[in-house]
């Protein structure tokens, strides 16, 4: 088989939507900085942008997507609700098409499993948690302002107890989750296909300062295919049917990150970047009022 032409490929949801297979990553991208960078992914074929309300950078956003020219209809939005807001849903995504200035995102993802209290962020809500978020998200696409709901960061423990919930009806169309191969969660990866929920690998490239660029078995399968480690990073969770959002605010790294078309991993160089021994998390939970990773996706 010839290899893929990732730029064009898409995943097909569970709803029957498709998402671009790489999409631009955008937190922590500095003000003034995402808005170009924005307008340069758009501009260099990308058509998937990552945001977030809690990134704060929604409206930068919204502005490199006019910038770029690219039509609204070509383009996948995906934003997400910030942990306080989970008693308000309605005004969350209000909010996050208001500073966008879109009409509609493609993708709403619950941010975090955490209903924390805007008043106290190291206070969990007592009466209500993420399945009552859930239950108000799941009245979203009925508007046309949300074409999908997913959500992020949920373990499978947390799945299952949505899923068990009363009032659960919608499966999640996406899970976005930290997945790198240090950080690989094959469990969690194989119960989502289960399940048919699709999974968005997030810190792809190992996020700032990634240990992943000086590891000698990626620079040497990268030597190999005449490519860089990010590149290979990329193709290898593509490959692994993850879509990938890899961040960058530079504009030659936007376009490297997108030259994945026409070349493959073999089985074999998938297989020794998959069981690399070494693991780290960019993103836990500490700073949260709840536990929300158990170890439970080795
Ligand atoms: P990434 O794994 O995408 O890595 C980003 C870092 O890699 C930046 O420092 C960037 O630098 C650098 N970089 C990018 N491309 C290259 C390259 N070709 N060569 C060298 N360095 C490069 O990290 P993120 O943690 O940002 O994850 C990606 C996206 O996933 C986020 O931006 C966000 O949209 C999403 N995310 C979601 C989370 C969630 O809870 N749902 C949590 C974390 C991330 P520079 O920008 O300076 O070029």
């Amino acid at each position: 088989m010839a290899p893929k032409t990732w730029t064009k490929e898409t995943f097909t949801l569970n709803t029957g939507a498709k998402i671009p297979a790489i999409g631009l990553g955008t937190w922590q991208s500095k003000p003034n900085e995402v808005r170009e960078a924005v307008k340069a992914a758009l501009q260099a074929g990308y058509r998937h942008i990552d945001t977030a309300l809690a990134y704060g950078n929604e409206h930068e956003v919204g502005q490199g997507i006019k910038d770029s020219g690219v039509p609204r209809e070509e383009i996948w939005v995906t934003t997400k609700l910030d942990n306080p807001w989970h008693k308000r849903v309605e005004e969350g995504i209000e909010s996050s098409l208001k500073s966008l200035g879109l009409d509609y995102v493609d993708l709403y993802l619950m941010h975090w499993p955490s209903s924390s209290d805007p008043a106290d962020l190291k206070k969990h809500y007592p009466d209500w948690d993420f399945r009552d978020t859930w239950r108000e998200m799941q009245k979203l696409p009925e508007s046309g302002r949300v074409k999908n709901i997913g959500v992020s960061n949920f373990a499978i423990k947390n799945l299952e107890k949505l899923f068990a919930s009363p009032d659960f009806k919608i499966t999640p169309a996406v899970n976005q989750v930290e997945l790198h191969p240090n950080n690989p969660s094959p469990k969690l990866l194989d119960y989502l296909k289960e399940k048919g929920i699709h999974a968005t690998a997030y810190s792809c490239l190992g996020s700032t300062d990634s240990p992943l660029y000086k590891n000698d078995e990626l620079k040497k399968i990268a030597e190999k295919k005449g490519k860089t480690v990010q590149q290979v990073l990329l193709l290898w969770g593509l490959q692994r049917g993850t879509s990938v959002i890899p961040k960058s605010v530079t504009a030659s790294r936007i376009q490297a990150n997108f030259e994945l078309d026409g070349w493959e991993l073999d089985e074999e160089e998938q297989k020794t970047i998959s069981s690399l021994p070494e693991r780290f998390k960019v993103c836990g939970d500490a700073w949260l009022p709840v536990k929300v990773f158990f170890g439970d996706d080795e």
